[in-house]
């Protein structure tokens, strides 16, 4: 349980230590040149008489969902804005031209770790959101006044790819308003009403919250993954796994879930580990079902990752996988490269050991039916790519091309008992001694 609980609470502690020295070299220097000194032009414009109704913030929120993070800004009207990603550190730069907000500092989500705002004049508005990692926009807009909606600001993140599509969503935005301050988004339909205070934006729970565990059904969409012998598909198998999983685990009480796609749909592998990572989870569990030309091998596996491969492999196969998720999944290649290609995507080399720990008490906690292979806990021999805190475990579930193992996973009292055993491991990782041995 310490071990466990332990990096919730310390995590958001050091990541906030971080953010404030973060903050300060931010404000300091970084900014400035990027925002004001490229563009002097501007700084006449914030001297300029500023608009007889200043904006005001209503509200500010952050949402988490699988594939971005949303920060949501309620105004009294309508502005211009600017926003700039920044690569290092790892940052986005907001600024509303013609707003005032004394929102401070406020806790962050998802992909931001903290939100910044200050008053670079009596009338522009800035915010610095720190990011877990690099990130680009992919949707920054004022939204309009409508069916009664304040008019919002609204600014998605998703973890970057690289400079190139940082550098393209910065063009698309629209530019704050130049020296004649006459930009037709700089005006828009003021309210009625007097402006209310702002509201800050809702924090998380500060009490202990129950361990955070996300299923991965591996595949989906048009990437089928695996097909068995008997016609089904690996990612039909994964779903209804991690669908059973879920309801037992819910079930006991004990904890929260998170899966990473709950219908049939295509999801790059880097997003799946976007959602452990957003969610701050505890465990990730990733799903499938292996395939290989002999039909006599089955068994259940547990991967996790090895961190012994050296830097050039991993970026090989981290090309394969973006070429892979670029094609729509259908260029996957062969199942030992994809196990690779997820646990790189998910792991870290501090989280090994829990991953290690967890994986051998599925294999201590499996019901005596379930056929295992030979040697049943492996890893896969890549190095690691990215950083995210939560261990992770790839579990294949058996092989569809043996015939008694496909036929088992098409099985829903099969995959009941499964998830059964892997419910016992997950106690046993939360609380050490209530797992149960293998009898
Ligand atoms: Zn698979």
């Amino acid at each position: 349980m310490r071990r466990s609980c332990q990096p919730a609470f310390a995590v958001p502690i050091r990541a906030w230590r971080a953010f404030l020295a973060l903050l300060a070299w931010l404000l300091a220097c970084a900014l400035m040149p990027a925002l004001a000194g490229a563009q002097p032009v501007q700084t006449a414009a914030i001297q300029a008489p500023p608009l007889p109704v200043p904006a005001q913030v209503l509200d500010a929120r952050l949402g988490v969902h699988p594939d971005k993070t949303r920060f949501v800004m309620e105004l009294t009207e309508a502005v211009a804005f600017r926003v700039e990603p920044q690569a290092s550190p790892a940052s986005v730069v907001v600024e509303l031209g013609n707003a005032r907000w004394a929102g401070g500092i406020l806790p962050g989500r998802g992909l931001v770790s903290a939100i910044a705002s200050e008053m670079v004049t009596a009338d522009r508005l800035r915010l610095v959101l720190a990011t877990t990692v690099p990130v680009r926009i992919a949707w920054a807009e004022v939204i309009p006044p409508r069916d009664g909606k304040p008019p919002r600001f609204i600014l998605d993140l998703e973890p970057s790819a690289g400079a190139a599509a940082d550098r393209r969503a910065v063009g698309s935005l629209s530019p704050l308003p130049g020296t004649g301050g006459t930009s037709a988004a700089t005006v828009a339909a003021s309210l009625a009403s007097a402006p209310r205070p702002p509201i800050p934006p809702k924090e998380r729970p500060k009490a202990p919250e129950l361990p955070l565990i996300v299923l991965d059904a591996g595949h989906g969409g048009q990437d089928p993954g695996a097909i068995g012998v008997n016609g089904i598909h690996e990612k039909d198998v994964t779903l209804a796994m991690a669908r059973e999983l879920r309801r037992q685990l819910l079930a006991t009480g004990r904890y929260r879930v998170v899966m990473t796609r709950d219908k049939d749909v295509f999801l790059p592998l880097r997003d799946r580990a976007a959602v452990a990572r957003s969610n701050d989870a505890h465990l990730f569990i990733s799903l499938h079902a292996d395939s290989m030309s002999s039909r006599k091998v089955r068994g259940l596996s547990v991967y996790t990752l090895s961190d012994k491969a050296s830097d050039r492999e991993a970026e090989m196969l981290a090309q394969r996988e973006n070429k892979a998720d670029a094609a729509g999944g259908l260029n996957l290649k062969t199942q030992s490269a994809e196990v690779a290609n997820i646990l790189i995507s998910l792991s870290q080399r501090e989280k090994m050991n829990q991953s290690r720990r967890f994986a051998g008490l599925v294999v201590s906690s499996l019901d005596k039916n379930i056929a295992v292979l030979p040697s049943p806990l492996r890893s896969a021999g890549f190095g690691v790519l990215t950083a995210p805190d939560v261990p992770s475990v790839l579990v294949e579930m058996g092989y569809l091309s043996h015939a008694q193992d496909a036929s088992l996973l098409n099985n829903a009292t099969h995959r009941r008992r499964m998830a059964a055993s892997l419910v016992r491991a997950v106690d046993g990782y939360f609380s050490p001694g209530a797992g149960r041995k293998r009898s």
